[in-house]
């Protein structure tokens, strides 16, 4: 009987121990995962465009937001076009 209740300790100890080695890996791949996200957002954020890039095809202008708009007159200069209608960014053509 004494041999079970220590049989018992042993295997309640040994379990505590996992525990704390499953604790720190979920801490260490928490902190990995977070990292990797922010990492993967801040070097989004420096990627993506501050300009909209207008074309023009046959008098039909087309963003690099996915708009298109015609003039009556002229293109973006002449009608003073600076900021894309659709995204907001300063145009460049
Ligand atoms: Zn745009």
């Amino acid at each position: 009987m004494q041999r079970l209740v220590r049989f018992g300790f042993n295997l309640e100890q040994r379990a505590g121990e996992l525990r704390e080695n499953i604790m720190d890996i979920y801490h260490e791949t928490g902190t990995k995962l977070k990292s990797s996200i922010l990492g993967k957002e801040s070097s989004k954020k420096k990627q993506e465009p501050q300009k909209c890039s207008w074309t023009e095809d046959d008098g039909i202008w087309q963003s690099s937001c996915g708009v298109y708009f015609e003039f009556n007159d002229g293109g973006i200069e002449q009608n003073n076009f600076n900021y894309c209608y659709n995204c907001g960014k300063k145009i460049s053509a």
